[in-house]
């Protein structure tokens, strides 16, 4: 309702490409296009039973996440868990959400966590359980680092409280799986058995 008397006023604007759309969705139909044309992809990562990524960092997927970290559209966190609700096999949909948590530093700086954003609209969308339990230190920035270095010295993750037994660990993208396999070893150092991970995009 809120919405429908805002479009009025303001007329609702695709959120990658700002042109003119529907105000029940958040991206126009060309962009919708171009994100089902993306195919999700898996990864091998130690320490993680499965990762899967609803889609290649490319084209719209890679507007859709500067969108939401550059950007702030927090919005397209939903369109995010969306595409990973609908595409990832059923099979992974299972167990409880644990978002990847981001280095203090970079969630001080932009205010938001844009992981956290996306497991929270998955959770919703799958009706899954949500287990705020991996912090991470400190630690040196990933970002801008050689691959074999930032496998070499991967981030430091803690788990606080107890694990789930099946954690189903969510990020926006899977770049090298150097912080997916930190955040796997600490999960399973602490007990959960199974681990999986479903991100939006992988690089
Ligand atoms: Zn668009």
């Amino acid at each position: 309702m809120l919405a429908e008397l805002l479009g009025l006023l303001v007329p609702p604007r695709c959120a990658l490409c700002a042109c003119g759309c529907s105000s029940r969705e958040q991206l126009c139909e060309a962009c919708e296009s171009r994100l089902d044309r993306l195919r999700p992809r898996s990864a091998a990562i130690t320490g993680v039973d499965h990762a899967w990524s609803a889609a290649p960092y490319d084209g719209a997927a890679r507007e859709l996440v500067a969108g939401l970290k550059f950007a702030a559209r927090l919005r397209l966190a939903r369109r995010a868990a969306a595409a990973i609700a609908a595409r990832a096999p059923p099979e992974l949909l299972a167990g409880s959400i644990v978002p990847v948590p981001a280095a203090p530093w970079r969630r001080r700086w932009r205010g938001f966590d844009p992981a956290e954003a996306i497991a929270a609209a998955l959770a919703v969308e799958a009706g899954l359980p949500i287990h705020r339990c991996l912090r991470r230190s400190q630690g040196r920035r990933q970002v801008g680092r050689p691959r074999a270095e930032r496998l070499a010295d991967p981030p430091r993750v803690q788990v606080v409280g107890s694990p789930p037994g099946h954690a189903l660990l969510v990020d926006d993208v899977l770049t090298t799986g150097a912080t997916l396999g930190a955040c796997a070893r600490a999960l399973r150092t602490r007990g959960a058995e199974r681990v999986t991970a479903l991100t939006f995009a992988r690089s």
